[in-house]
């Protein structure tokens, strides 16, 4: 049986033989370790391995997690990969360092205004999710909805933006919404690409991400 750590570790090493496959510089796709459902002791190995990114989806279980994580290792990157309520943004500003999931006007605003409430502090960095297969159940802005909404955050909410985001459905090949998503970002000149999970960051990186999000991969199984 490997550990979370040998997982990783075989994790970064298929980054790399995707990153030569897909003739990308080496190094050029990060990784986002997803920990969602897992407590802090099964986080904290990769912690003292030198692991500092991590994705979480749910605001209130990362608050329980991550002060006292943060409080002890130096230089982590907490990514908020779930969808954020209006009604905590209050409690996710402090936690998280990227929030990966903007995908409507309320929470636009929401977060210029706590921006405005607090002019000295530093907004968490930014990408929009985008809905590439328009499921319902699912946040993100409509594919064709995304450049206008793009504009309507730096325009009416002053708001920057550096990425997209996308989660694919689950019964579908994922190619094609990684292409979508590559297309919505290069015309809106974005650097960022958070794309590509455990089953499928490998075609993600061919298609272009600049981030991946694995978690089970490392972890195993969610319960
Ligand atoms: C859970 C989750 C992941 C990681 O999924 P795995 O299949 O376990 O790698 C990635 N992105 C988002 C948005 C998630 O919610």
């Amino acid at each position: 049986m490997m550990n979370a750590q040998e997982r990783l570790a075989g994790i970064r090493m298929r980054i790399a033989e995707a990153e030569r496959a897909a003739g990308r510089p080496a190094g050029s796709v990060r990784l986002i370790v997803v920990s969602k459902t897992f407590d802090a002791g099964a986080i904290e190995p990769l912690l003292a391995c030198g692991e500092r990114v991590f994705g979480e989806n749910r605001v209130g279980e990362a608050n329980d997690k991550w002060p006292g994580l943060k409080a002890r290792y130096d230089g982590i990157e907490l990514h908020l990969i779930g969808p954020l309520q209006t009604n905590k943004v209050r409690d996710a500003l402090p936690l998280f360092d990227v929030i990966d999931s903007l995908d409507r006007p309320s929470l636009a605003a929401e977060l210029a205004k706590a921006r405005a409430r607090a002019p000295g502090v530093e907004l968490p960095r930014l990408r929009v999710q985008v809905n590439t297969g328009e499921e319902p159940q699912k946040g993100g802005v409509a594919p064709d909805a995304a450049d206008g909404f793009l504009a309507e955050c730096r325009e009416k909410y002053g708001l920057e933006i550096e990425g997209l985001m996308c989660i694919p459905p689950a019964d579908e090949a994922p190619a094609p919404h990684f292409a979508l998503l590559h297309k919505i970002a290069e015309r809106n000149h974005f650097s960022q690409l958070s794309m590509g999970m455990s089953a499928d960051f490998e075609t993600a990186i061919a298609f272009g991400a600049t981030e991946v999000r694995v978690g089970s991969a490392i972890f195993g199984d969610r319960a």
